[in-house]
């Protein structure tokens, strides 16, 4: 495929003002036609068990091959893919996709999928959830649906209602980014996630920052004690694993135990069944 050879650049726009919002239009144009141009593709991260140190399961992280930039980073493409609408037909093909390949996997993984605020207040993502597991195969204690924290403060109404109607299908559900989405205490009691995300910034402050090691422990003893699984992302450093398997964090992610790779870098940790370009996955998608 002719994306294999634009590389692992990544590309990152900071002109001015008025030359960034032409290349943002311009982006959205092309945006339009990416997955109709076989353009989007599905990198996984490793999540690890902590106590025992194992994978347990990946998170689905987007990738757009750009005929001239080649990989666009989400950061950049999700905003715009948010302001289009584009983000609904985007995030239902992520969906699928990422089924449809972990379906194929020997190794019964969990797949973590992130999940816009937009799909979120969408009335029928819980149907097209359940028709995607019975589609693909894919058990749906396979299937977890990472949504931010600041997505759910918009509508928590109509959010808790979709929620409920996920879980009721036997996905679980993690809170993605916490702690910059500025929701109160109590949504962790109100929504029944199954998971919390401890946001990046606070796991590089780890340490060396006492404001950011304070939040990291209150916030694994704040979800232990409401049996909530807690994921540290964006380990980086062997002293961060350290402390937090001391604190007693469930899970994590991060450079430390592997970046996102595309599928056939993987295949071999995951056991992989079925190929890439197999007819079942494109026709799921
Ligand atoms: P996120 O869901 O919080 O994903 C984690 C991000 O942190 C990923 O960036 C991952 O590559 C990065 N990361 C993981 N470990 C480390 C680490 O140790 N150090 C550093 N510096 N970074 C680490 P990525 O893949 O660029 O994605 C950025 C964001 O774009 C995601 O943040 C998510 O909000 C959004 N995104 C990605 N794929 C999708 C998608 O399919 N749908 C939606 N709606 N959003 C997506
Ligand atoms: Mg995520
Ligand atoms: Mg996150
Ligand atoms: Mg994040």
């Amino acid at each position: 495929r002719a994306k294999r050879s634009l590389g692992d650049k990544i590309c990152y726009y900071e002109p001015s003002m008025d030359e960034g919002r032409r290349a943002r239009s311009a982006l959205a144009m092309e945006l339009r036609y990416a997955i109709e141009r076989d353009e989007l593709e599905l990198y996984y991260q490793p999540q690890l068990d902590v106590r025992s140190g194992r994978v347990s399961g990946y998170e689905a992280l987007l990738r757009w091959h750009h005929r001239q930039r080649g990989i666009i980073s989400p950061a950049e493409f999700i905003p715009i893919a948010e302001e289009t609408g584009l983000i609904i037909p985007i995030g239902e093909w992520v969906l699928k996709t990422a089924c449809a390949e972990v379906a194929g996997w020997k190794k019964p993984y969990r797949v973590a999928v992130n999940i816009a605020s937009a799909q979120l207040t969408q009335a029928d993502l819980p149907k097209i959830v359940h028709e995607t597991l019975l589609t693909t195969g894919l058990p749906a204690s396979r299937l977890e649906l990472e949504i931010t924290e600041a997505s759910i403060i918009e509508d928590r109404e109509r959010t808790l209602h979709v929620i409920r109607q996920l879980k009721a299908l036997g996905v679980t559900i993690a809170m993605d980014d916490y702690g910059t989405g500025y929701s109160s205490l109590s949504t962790l009691q109100v929504f029944p996630f199954d998971k919390v995300k401890i946001d990046r910034s606070f796991i590089d402050g780890l340490l060396a920052d006492e404001a950011a090691t304070a939040i990291v422990k209150a916030t694994i003893l704040l979800a232990s004690s409401l049996n909530i699984a807690v994921l540290a992302e964006g380990v980086e450093r062997q002293e961060q694993i350290d402390f937090l398997q001391a604190e007693g964090c469930t899970e994590a992610q991060g450079f430390l135990f592997g970046r996102p790779r595309p599928l056939p870098e993987i295949a071999e940790q995951v056991g992989r069944r079925v190929k890439q370009a197999d007819p079942a996955v494109s026709r799921a998608a």
